[in-house]
C-alpha cells in the first residue's frame, strides 16, 4: 500500500483515486465442506479477491494454503491488477485462496474441495467475468477439476472460464514452463542493459523448483553460467558452471539439489550473498531483507518469486544502484500463458508450441521496453517503481475514461 501511494505522488493521483485504486471492488467468502474419509465433515474457510476490473475480466490464481488469509488474498489480488496491466492483458486482477493444507487431504478430499469451491464461487467466474489459475499448490489436475464442475454446474463449456488446464481440456504445453522462459529472457534484456550482455554471466538461482529448473535451463540456453542453485534443503556452489540437465536428475533422483555431486554445499543463507552477476530469487517470499541487502554480492537482481525483497532490501539496493527487475515483469511468463490459453479457447484455436512461445516473450519484452524508457525517463526511481508507474498509470486512465474514478 505504501508503494502505491509512493505511485499516487508521481502520477499526481488524489486521495479519492488512490482510495478507488486500493479498494477490492469484491472480495467472496465462502465455507467450503466436504465429507472426510472419518465420517466427519470438514469445514474450510476461502476467498476469491476481485481487486478490479477496469482493463477486463478478474484474473488470477487459487492458492491452498494453511496460513492463507483474507489480507493476503486481497493484496495478491491487487498485484495481478497491476501485473496485467504492465503486461497490457485486457484483464483485471483477481486472486483465490483457501486455508487448507493440501498434503492432509486424500485424492478424493482435493478433488471434493475443488469442486466445492467451484459451487461456491460459480457465479462471480467466468471467461468475460472472473478466470481462476493454478498458483501455490494447485497445478493442472486442479483446474481440470475446476473446469468441469463449471461447465457441469452451469451447463456452458466455457473452456476460457479456467487457464493453467491441460492440453486435453484446451490448454498449452508451453504454461508449465512459460514462466522459466520468460524470467530468462527478461534476465537476458535486463543483463543487455545493466551487465554489458548475459554471455558468460554468473548466475544464482535460489528454489530449483518449477520456475527455478525452467529458468536455468533457458538461461543457460542464452550463454549464461549457473553458479548456484538451491532448495529448501540448501544449495550447491560450483564456479566451473552446474550441469541443470544432471542437476534435475540429481533432484528426481535424490529429493534434492544439495547431493549434486561437484562443487561446495551452502545454506541457502550463504547462496543469497554468494559471488555472482545474476541472482534470481525464485523460493519465497521476503527473503532479502534489511540484514542481508547490504552483504548481496550480485551486480543484477531478477525476481522470480513474489515478493522475495522487503521493502527495506529495495532502498538499500536502489543505493547501492543493484538494478533489481520487479516480479511483476519477471515472473509474469505464466499469466501471458494463461493469456494465450484464454484467447485460444475463447477463438477455438488450437495455437503452436512455437507460436504461442513467440507470443508470450514479445508481450514482455514490449512491457520491458517500457518499464526500461519510463525508468530512464524519472531519473531518478528504481525499476519496480519505473513498472508500477507504468501499470497504475494504465488502470487510472481506464478507470477515468469509464467513470470509475
Ligand atoms: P515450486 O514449488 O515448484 O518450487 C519452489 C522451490 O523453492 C522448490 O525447489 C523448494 O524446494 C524451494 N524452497 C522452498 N522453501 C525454500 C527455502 N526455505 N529456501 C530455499 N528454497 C526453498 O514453486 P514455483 O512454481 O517454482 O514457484 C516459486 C515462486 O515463484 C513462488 O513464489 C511462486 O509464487 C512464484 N511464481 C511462480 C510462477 C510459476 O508459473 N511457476 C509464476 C509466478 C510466480
Amino acid at each position: 500500500m505504501k508503494k502505491l501511494y509512493k505511485i499516487g505522488g508521481i502520477l499526481s493521483l488524489h486521495d479519492d483515486e488512490l482510495q478507488a485504486l486500493a479498494i477490492p471492488e469484491r472480495v467472496i467468502q465462502v465455507k467450503v465442506q466436504i465429507p472426510g474419509a472419518d465420517g466427519k465433515i470438514k469445514t474450510f474457510i476461502g476467498w476469491r479477491s476481485q481487486h478490479n476490473s477496469a482493463l477486463g475480466p478478474y484474473k488470477g490464481g487459487v492458492r491452498y494454503h494453511p496460513n492463507v488469509s483474507q489480507d493476503e488474498v486481497i493484496a495478491l489480488s491487487m498485484i495481478m491488477t497491476w501485473k496485467n496491466s504492465l503486461l497490457q492483458l485486457p484483464y483485471g486482477g483477481g486472486k483465490a485462496g483457501i486455508r487448507v493444507d493440501p498434503k492432509s487431504l486424500t485424492r478424493a478430499e482435493l478433488e471434493l474441495l475443488s469442486r466445492n469451491f467451484i459451487d461456491a464461487i460459480y457465479k462471480y467466474i467466468g471467461s468475460d467475468i472472473d478466470i481462476p489459475a493454478p498458483d501455490v499448490n494447485t497445478d493442472s489436475q486442479v483446474m481440470s477439476w475446476f473446469i468441469d464442475e463449471y461447465i457441469k454446474i452451469t451447463g456452458k463449456v466455457d473452456l476460457g472460464a479456467v487457464t493453467g488446464k491441460p492440453v486435453e481440456l484446451g490448454g498449452i504445453s508451453v504454461r508449465e514452463y512459460s514462466t522459466g522462459l520468460g524470467l530468462a529472457h527478461i534476465a537476458k534484456l535486463a543483463a543487455d542493459k545493466f551487465l554489458d550482455g548475459i554471455e558468460g554471466r554468473s548466475v544464482i538461482i535460489q528454489g530449483f523448483g518449477n520456475l527455478g529448473s525452467f529458468a536455468a535451463k533457458y538461461l543457460s540456453e542464452l550463454g549464461a553460467k549457473i553458479v548456484g542453485i538451491s532448495d529448501s534443503k540448501g544449495g550447491v556452489l560450483n564456479y566451473d558452471g552446474i550441469d541443470v540437465n544432471k542437476a534435475l536428475e540429481v533432484k528426481h533422483r535424490t529429493g534434492s539439489v544439495i547431493n549434486y555431486p561437484e562443487g561446495k554445499k551452502v545454506t541457502n543463507d550463504e547462496l543469497l550473498v554468494s559471488q555472482c552477476d545474476i541472482l534470481v530469487p525464485a523460493a519465497l517470499e521476503n527473503v532479502i531483507h534489511k540484514y542481508n541487502a547490504p552483504k548481496i554480492q550480485a551486480k543484477l537482481i531478477v525476481e522470480g518469486a513474489n515478493g522475495p525483497l522487503t521493502a527495506d532490501a529495495d532502498e538499500i539496493l536502489a543505493h547501492r544502484q543493484i538494478p533489481v527487475v520487479p516480479d511483476i515483469l519477471a515472473n509474469s511468463g505464466g499469466v501471458v500463458g494463461s493469456y494465450v490459453e484464454w484467447a485460444n479457447n475463447k477463438m477455438g484455436e488450437i495455437i503452436e508450441e512455437e507460436e504461442a512461445k513467440k507470443l508470450i516473450l514479445s508481450r514482455m519484452e514490449k512491457a520491458f521496453s517500457e518499464i526500461y524508457k519510463k525508468y530512464n525517463d524519472l531519473g531518478d526511481q528504481d525499476l519496480r517503481t519505473a513498472a508500477m508507474v507504468v501499470a497504475v498509470e494504465r488502470v487510472v486512465k481506464a478507470m477515468r475514461a469509464r467513470g470509475m474514478i
